[in-house]
């Protein structure tokens, strides 16, 4: 089975790990600082908090922002359920903006009137998430607007999107918005195996999120509420979580970090092949915006007819390709219809989820393999 996505793990990479394992720390060392620092070189954000799962960071991004109970967050209902689960380990409730038929991102215009109607009923949002899904980023200049007017934070789930840039600077930039989260699952661009990051250009939220990721524990003199004991004193100021990632983690991630750049260009590479390949089929192709570089993490194909959908993936996973699906709409999931939410609630994110198909996409994926599936696609499209 060609899969739809699959890690890279070089002879650095293994080396790298054993350094660790070799070493004084597996957790707490020098590795995880030396990785938020790459991390903050490559994308220009000031400050980076490695933690052990995307699912974490988002978290700690709710909490640092005051995400609590009585809280409303805004995501998009095409996602991974952990955009819209961070918000409710906080105890806030959930809304979804629709998305883009073609992108499949967070709709400018559908978010614009839902903050209206929001502020109307006084029920404007503290927090809205954009996901760049596939890896493309979402109109962020755009959303920043509309936070400045409707008066929200931004969290960015780049999960999809390291290395991908936008108005030609590096997402993770944060320019427009408060904090961004990287993934490092081994199906996404570079991987930690388990891991994630929150990026932030506020001294205040990165130490915020610091003290989150470790039991709400510091050892800063200036933070504690009285003299220090001595050398082996520390205070719990807050009720924070273990969240830390290891060293062995982030020895991995720099060693892949340090592929980024022909990564992302050998993805761009699979992608303008399958554009080629699949230009006069009847599906829709991703074509990202010219403000956007795509890290292409999935390649999304839509169909015209969405009756043929589960024939055509049936037919490719027959045939051993991997294909998935990205994503069923997080309002649709059993939990999300306990909390009040139905099918017909986002149109356009349920037409979406009914049209698409990811083919694979990874840096080790042959032209042959590409020709092959562009072929099996044409023979089922047929
Ligand atoms: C993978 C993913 C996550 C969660 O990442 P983990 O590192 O597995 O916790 C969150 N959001 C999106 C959009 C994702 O694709």
């Amino acid at each position: 089975m060609i899969p739809y996505g699959r890690q890279h793990i070089s002879q650095q990479d293994i080396d790298a790990v054993v350094e660790v394992l070799k070493s004084d720390f597996l957790t707490q060392g020098p590795a995880v600082p030396a990785f938020e620092q790459r991390l903050c070189d490559l994308t220009t954000a000031q400050y980076t908090i490695a933690v052990n799962s995307a699912t974490s960071a988002l978290h700690i991004a709710c909490l640092a922002l005051g995400v609590g109970p009585g809280s409303r967050v805004w995501t998009s209902p095409v996602s991974f359920v952990a955009s819209a689960n961070c918000a409710r380990y906080c105890g806030a409730s959930v809304d979804f903006v629709d998305v883009e038929p073609d992108t499949g991102n967070m709709a400018i215009d559908q978010l614009r009137q839902k903050l209206e109607q929001a502020r109307t009923s006084d029920t404007l949002p503290q927090v809205v998430i954009p996901v760049h899904l596939a890896g493309a980023s979402c109109d962020m200049q755009q959303i920043h607007y509309l936070a400045n007017e409707f008066g929200f934070k931004v969290i960015e789930d780049a999960s999809h999107a390291v290395g991908a840039s936008y108005q030609d600077e590096p997402v993770g930039c944060c320019r427009y918005s408060d904090i961004t989260v990287f993934s490092f699952h081994p199906v996404k661009i570079i991987t930690t195996a388990e891991g994630g990051a929150a990026l932030t250009n506020s001294s205040e939220l990165a130490d915020k999120m610091r003290l989150l990721r470790s039991h709400g524990i510091s050892r800063d003199e200036n933070l504690m509420t009285e003299p220090s004991h001595g050398a082996w004193y520390y205070q719990q100021l807050q009720l924070g979580l273990n969240y830390r990632m290891t060293d062995i983690q982030a020895a991995l991630g720099f060693s892949q970090s340090q592929r980024l750049l022909p990564i992302i260009k050998q993805r761009q590479v699979l992608a303008d092949r399958y554009q080629t390949l699949l230009q006069n089929l009847t599906v829709g192709l991703p074509e990202p915006d010219t403000s956007v570089i795509s890290s292409w993490h999935l390649y999304i194909i839509r169909l015209d007819d969405k009756t043929r959908r589960k024939a055509v993936f049936d037919g490719l996973r027959a045939a051993g390709i991997g294909v998935n699906v990205h994503y069923i709409p997080i309002h649709t999931q059993p939990y999300y219809q306990q909390l009040g939410f139905d099918w017909g609630d986002f149109p356009q994110a349920e037409d979406f989820y009914e049209r698409i198909i990811s083919l694979p996409m990874f840096p080790e994926l042959s032209s042959e393999q590409q020709q092959f599936i562009a072929d099996k696609l044409k023979e089922l499209l047929a």
